[in-house]
């Protein structure tokens, strides 16, 4: 009677000594698992953080170069443009004198560079959504005296993903037309030679000559009549003048 109180007693204080064991236990692990819980979503709201700014860098990176380019798209159509009107208002010019001292600057004029523009901005980044699973964030495993599990799923399916569209500027300009008054090609001054008038136009050399001029230097030279050198050089002001608009028109229609 005596030794089975005692043993009944010891039985009861080992329970007691386990009661308390697991208790403590118990307590350690709930800390651990909150204290885990507390680094794992810092670390998940981190890493958003990151995808957030790089997603913001990029889209603001694409859109610096876009505007970049818009606006030298934009300069270089104004520019044309103001050309286009220069060249077209020079072909009205009614002083035949002034037409061929200007004519070849005039025509260097037409002659434009358009502005490299990008060919990849690296548009288009999309989230590839990872999934977060029991395996990478941890578990409760059996360690004898406890066991417990938990599952931990999030699966992130919306997809983000940015594009921006095609931007097509067309325009459509009017025909220049030429608006031909009769130029007086009689009354030309030579540039070298005082008191003489220019007769002839050196098509080799391209300029007005006098008959001093023709025998002192362009006797040999393909000399035109002064008329088809001005018929010549508007229609050359006109091709330069539909080459830029046919640029123009290329640049505003790239995106
Ligand atoms: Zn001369
Ligand atoms: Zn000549």
């Amino acid at each position: 009677m005596q030794k089975n109180n005692s043993n009944i007693k010891a039985k009861k204080d080992e329970l007691n000594k386990l009661m308390s064991a697991e208790n403590s236990k118990y307590s350690k692990v709930r800390q651990d698992i909150v204290s885990h819980e507390k680094t794992v979503k810092e670390q998940v709201e981190k890493y958003f953080k990151e995808l957030i700014n790089k997603l913001d860098h990029s889209h603001t990176t694409v859109l610096k170069l876009v505007k970049s380019d818009l606006n030298a798209i934009s300069i270089f159509s104004n520019q044309t443009e103001d050309k286009i009107n220069q060249v077209q208002d020079f072909i009205g010019i009614s002083n035949a004198t002034d037409f061929f001292k200007e004519v070849n600057m005039m025509q260097k004029c037409t002659e434009i560079q358009e502005p490299k523009i990008k060919p990849i901005y690296g548009f288009s980044k999309k989230i590839v959504p990872g999934n977060i699973t029991q395996l990478n964030i941890g578990s409760l495993q059996d360690d004898g005296n406890l066991s417990a599990e938990t599952n931990i799923s999030l699966v992130i399916n919306n997809e983000y993903q940015t594009e921006l569209g095609i931007i097509a500027l067309i325009i459509s300009r009017e025909e220049i037309g030429l608006h031909r008054e009769e130029l007086d090609f009689t009354n030309i001054k030579c540039d070298e030679h005082a008191g003489q008038s220019s007769c002839l136009y050196c098509n080799t050399c391209d300029v007005l000559v006098c008959p001093t001029c023709i025998a002192k230097v362009h006797k040999k030279h393909d000399l035109i009549e002064i008329s088809d050198a001005y018929k010549l050089k508007v229609e050359g002001l006109k091709r330069g003048q539909s080459k830029m608009q046919k640029s123009n028109s290329n640049m505003k229609a790239k995106r």
